[in-house]
């Protein structure tokens, strides 16, 4: 994950964070750091994981699907006639 070494924050966020740091004997990256991977993380935990197989292949492909309908792992291309059945397309067959 990228974080930039040289962030600039509201003057007010700013000063609370370098209290805190303070307080907490820590730096003001180290709270962003932290800060940033506890929202991370809790995106990743509402995520929920589907294992798929793709429509070409047949191959199982582990899909992870995120809260605002997002998702990593393979291609989809919607649903298919019946409604029941969804298209889907793992990396290999997707490149081809
Ligand atoms: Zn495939």
């Amino acid at each position: 994950m990228f974080i930039p070494k040289q962030i600039y924050l509201p003057e007010d966020m700013d000063k609370a964070l370098k209290e805190l740091a303070k307080k907490e004997d820590r730096t003001v990256p180290d709270l962003v750091r932290e800060i940033l991977s506890k929202e991370l993380n809790i995106i990743y935990i509402k995520a929920r994981k589907v294992i798929v197989n793709c429509s070409l292949c047949g191959e199982e492909i582990e899909v992870t699907i995120f809260p605002n309908k997002r998702y990593i792992g393979g291609h989809y291309f919607g649903k298919v006639t019946d409604e029941k059945f969804e298209y889907w397309e793992c990396s290999r067959c997707f490149k081809k």
